[in-house]
């Protein structure tokens, strides 16, 4: 199967300006840079998202994740980060391999806008049910 993007970045094969490294987790600043040091924080072992990595190196992630978004507010100026994570396609998703968005914002209206409007309240009980018995 073809590496995707991230497994060649891990792999040396492809340029990027890291971050951090050790035995599980690679970060590495987006080439988006959707704001200022808009960060990437991934598994190095392939995981295709969120939803099916395991929880341990799940955790370790977040981790990273975190301690850069602490760094961003302390170091680069940030007044707030967004912590954000695509699962599959629909939801956003376009590199098949589970990674952590960090993004630092300086203001409300710049380059990342997350909008939710208020949908339908149907249901509730049965969708509360459903997700409830399967936990
Ligand atoms: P997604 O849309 O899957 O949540 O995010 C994928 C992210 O990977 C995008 O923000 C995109 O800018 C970033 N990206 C894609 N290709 C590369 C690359 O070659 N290098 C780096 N550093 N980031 C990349």
């Amino acid at each position: 199967m073809e590496k995707d993007i991230f497994c060649k970045i891990v792999d040396g094969e492809i340029p990027c300006h890291k971050l951090f490294e050790d035995a599980d987790v690679m970060a590495f600043l987006d080439i988006a840079q959707v704001t200022k040091g808009h960060a990437l924080v991934i598994p190095k072992q392939h995981y295709d998202n969120f939803l099916s990595t395991p929880s341990e190196i799940m955790h370790k992630v977040f981790d990273v994740a975190q301690r850069i978004g602490q760094i961003d507010i302390q170091f680069l100026g940030a007044k707030g980060v967004n912590i954000l994570t695509n699962c599959y396609e629909v939801a956003g998703q376009t590199v098949n391999h589970f990674h952590v968005h960090v993004i630092p914002r300086y203001e409300k209206n710049e380059g990342f806008m997350l909008e939710m409007k208020a949908g339908s309240r149907n249901n509730l009980p049965i969708i509360a049910k459903t997700i409830k018995d399967n936990l």
